[in-house]
C-alpha cells in the first residue's frame, strides 16, 4: 500500500530531522548604521553557520528604547544585503517578544527581588552587595535583580578557550528588568539564544563577559545552552573598540568586497589581493570554502582608516 512506502520514507526523513540543527544569529542593536566592527561579528557568525549548512538568523535587539535610532534597523539590513549576508526567515524584533520575556520573569520569580539602590549608592560596589535581597514584593521605582549562586560557571569558548566565572564574585545579583521597566539585555538574550533555537552564538569578544550571566539564566529557565565563539574586536588607532560611541564611521556599501576583505583578515584569513574588486558574494563564497573557527585569532586587530 502506498501508505506503507510513505511511512518508510518519512522515517528516513525524520532521522535527518533528529540531527541537531545548526543555527547562528547576528543580533545588532539598532543604534546606528553597520560599521566595520559589527560587520566582523555578522560575517563570522554567517560563515560559521553557513559552512555547516546551518540557518542564519538576524535579530534586532531593540529593547533599549532610549538608544534606538529610528530607521537604523533598515540601514543595517540594507548593509547586510549589500555584503551578500542574506539571512533565513523573518527578521526577529525583540520588541515583538515582550510577553515571552515577561513569562520568563514569572518563571524566575523565586529568585527575583526588587532593588531600590541608587546608581550612586552602588558606584563603590562593582559586585552588587545584596542590599535589597529581602525586597520580595513590588516596590515603586525599583529594578528587578536575580539572586546568583556562589559557584563557578564553566564553558569552553570555541575561540577564547575555557572560561570560568563565579557570578557571586564577578557581578553579584544582576538586573533582569531595569528600573525604567525595560527588559535587560541579559534576560532577553538568554531567552532568545537558549532552548535550542540557536546552536552557536558567534559574536564580538567585547561581549564575552556577559556569557556567564546568560548561561546562568538559561540554566535557571531550563533552557539548552548554545556553543559560544567570541571573535576578535576591531580597535581604532587609539585602541578603542570600533563602535558608534567612539565614532566608527558607517560602512561605505559601495565597497562591500573591500570591507569584507578587511574583516576576513581580522578573522585570520588571507583573501587574495584582488579580492577588493570582486563581488561581495564571490568573496564570501571564497571564505566559506576556507572557514575554520580554529584559525580565528584571539587577539584584537587595529584598523587603519
Ligand atoms: N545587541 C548586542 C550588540 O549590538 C549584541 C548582542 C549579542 O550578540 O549577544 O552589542
Ligand atoms: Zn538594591
Amino acid at each position: 500500500m502506498s501508505t506503507a512506502s510513505h511511512s518508510t520514507k518519512s522515517k528516513k526523513n525524520s532521522s535527518t530531522a533528529d540531527q541537531p540543527t545548526i543555527a547562528g544569529r547576528f543580533a545588532p542593536s539598532p543604534t546606528g548604521p553597520l560599521h566595520l566592527g559589527s560587520l566582523l561579528a555578522a560575517t563570522a557568525s554567517y560563515l560559521d553557520a553557513r559552512s555547516r549548512h546551518g540557518h542564519w538568523q538576524v535579530r534586532i535587539d531593540d529593547l533599549d528604547l532610549p538608544r534606538n535610532i529610528p530607521g537604523a534597523d533598515e540601514l543595517i539590513l540594507q548593509a547586510l544585503e549589500a555584503h551578500a549576508l542574506f539571512w533565513d526567515g523573518e527578521v526577529v524584533y525583540q520588541s515583538d517578544r515582550l510577553d515571552i520575556y515577561q513569562h520568563a520573569l514569572t518563571r524566575l520569580s523565586d529568585r527575583l527581588f526588587y532593588c531600590t539602590c541608587s546608581r550612586r549608592a552602588l558606584r563603590a560596589h562593582p559586585v552588587y552587595p545584596g542590599t535589597c535581597r529581602q525586597h520580595r514584593t513590588p516596590r515603586p521605582d525599583s529594578a528587578l535583580r536575580i539572586i546568583v549562586d556562589n559557584e563557578s560557571i564553566v564553558f569552553s569558548d570555541l575561540v577564547m578557550g575555557r572560561q570560568v566565572e563565579n557570578l557571586s564574585e564577578s557581578v553579584g545579583d544582576f538586573i533582569v528588568r531595569r528600573r525604567d521597566g525595560l527588559i535587560a539585555y541579559q534576560l532577553a538574550t538568554a531567552v532568545d539564544d537558549g532552548g535550542g533555537s540557536i546552536s552557536h552564538v558567534v559574536r564580538g569578544s567585547d561581549l564575552l563577559d556577559n556569557t556567564a550571566r546568560q548561561i546562568f539564566l538559561m540554566r535557571c529557565l531550563g533552557l539548552a545552552v548554545p556553543d559560544y565563539a567570541h571573535v576578535p574586536t576591531l580597535l581604532n588607532n587609539r585602541g578603542q573598540k570600533l563602535s558608534k560611541q567612539h565614532g566608527a564611521p558607517a560602512l561605505d556599501i559601495s565597497k562591500a568586497a573591500g570591507n569584507l576583505a578587511r574583516v576576513l583578515m581580522a578573522l585570520g584569513m588571507n583573501p587574495p589581493r584582488q579580492a577588493a574588486g570582486w563581488k561581495a558574494a564571490e568573496l564570501l563564497a571564497w571564505a566559506l570554502e576556507r572557514w575554520q573557527l580554529r584559525q580565528v585569532p584571539r587577539h584584537n586587530s587595529t584598523v587603519q582608516r
